[in-house]
């Protein structure tokens, strides 16, 4: 692994010519809900052939001048992550598990043919982002600043080859609740569309793949449920994830599987926490097939007791009604269950500090 020692870069600070006025800022951040505001700063670094990593800097967020034929724009390289900073009792900002982000990132990068960043440089270009935009924690129960690292191909050329130049930023957002409804337990969708095949880019996190998520996300809202679910491409049978988060499905008999990470699915952060936790609880984890027919037949005979959909921007969200073509079901009562309450509380109070972190996942800045 490249570190930042092997190739020190020094971050340029930008003064700020027109923040944001408090009372304005205040006002934004009151219901930011999730998306649509964004900070003050943002953090860029560029890459080229010759100079690797170069030009970081920390400056006002402004846009971005793109040559019409920048490769981005042609044959779609780019990659992202989404993390959370969260504000602590004690008031001190903490990042949660950065260096996972860091890490796949680097894998979307080798997928997509980019050059990867040193981990330690992401994470001190995510501390800088957060750092520089420190009063624009949402005041919300629940709130936080959501952080998009992101890069993107900028040579401009046409031709299908990898690109020579590419941009590396960090923006953040205050976040609030995830579902506009707010909804205690969320309707799914399963799509006749598929959103990876095997040998393709499902396990990485580039905007192609979520391009190819639209439609079936349209398809969904239309019909007023609030995510889709994605089969597998070759039978499609296997319950994959959603659109945007991983899925669970929690047994009577005190089990609970997921899907494994095959390739074709995104290797969520949460997921992975989850994994540890409910193992900790006590219940049997598999990493494992699990057909919607099954899912249907499960929550039918009972066996099936909870369903619930985890990532970082909303957290653990129980599933609470399935409909597709050919399913139609409720999970229980249709609202939240108790493991997944139980879960979500467990990897909250982690994250904001209220509970011990015996495997060291919590990033004080
Ligand atoms: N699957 C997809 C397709 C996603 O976009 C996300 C959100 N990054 C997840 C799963 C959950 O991943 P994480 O827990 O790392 O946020």
């Amino acid at each position: 692994m490249a570190t930042l020692a092997d190739s020190p870069i020094a971050f340029e600070t930008l003064a700020h010519p027109a923040p944001t006025p408090a009372n304005e800022r205040a006002a934004r951040i009151a219901e930011p809900g999730f998306g649509t505001v964004f900070t003050d700063h943002m953090v860029s670094i560029d890459w080229d052939e010759v100079h690797g990593w170069h030009n970081a800097k920390v400056g006002p967020l402004e846009a971005i001048p793109l040559h019409p034929a920048s490769s981005v724009l042609h044959y779609a390289q780019e990659i992202f992550e989404g993390l959370k900073a969260y504000r602590l009792d004690d008031g001190t900002m903490a990042l949660f598990r950065p260096e996972e982000n860091a890490r796949r990132f680097n894998a979307s990068a080798q997928r997509l043919a980019m050059p990867e960043l040193p981990e330690d440089l992401f994470v001190e270009a995510v501390r800088r982002a957060v750092a520089a935009d420190k009063d624009w924690f949402p005041p919300v129960d629940g709130g936080s600043l959501y952080i998009r690292p992101f890069m993107f191909a900028t040579e401009h050329f046409l031709g299908v080859r990898p690109a020579k130049n590419y941009k590396f930023l960090v923006i953040c957002s205050p976040a609030g609740n995830y579902f506009k409804s707010g909804a205690p337990a969320v309707s799914v969708w399963v799509s006749d569309y598929t959103r990876a095949a095997p040998g393709g880019t499902g396990a990485a996190k580039c905007g192609g793949n979520y391009a190819a998520s639209l439609v079936p996300t349209k398809e969904a809202f239309a019909l007023h449920h609030d995510q889709t679910v994605f089969l597998d491409a070759a039978e499609h049978k296997w319950i994959e994830e959603l659109g945007g988060m991983n899925l669970f499905f929690v047994f009577d008999d005190g089990t609970m599987i997921t899907p494994p990470l095959s390739g074709t699915i995104l290797p969520g952060i949460t997921r992975d926490s989850l994994i540890t936790l409910a193992r900790e609880e006590g219940l049997a984890v598999r990493e494992e097939r699990y057909s919607i027919d099954q899912w249907q037949a499960d929550a039918a005979s009972g066996h099936l007791v909870e369903t619930f959909a985890c990532g970082t921007a909303a957290v653990v969200t129980p599933v609470g009604t399935v409909a597709g073509r050919e399913h139609n079901f409720t999970i229980g009562t249709g609202g939240p269950g108790q493991l997944t309450g139980r879960l979500k509380q467990r990897l909250v109070d982690i994250q904001r500090g209220k509970a011990a972190d015996p495997h060291g996942w919590v990033m004080k800045l």
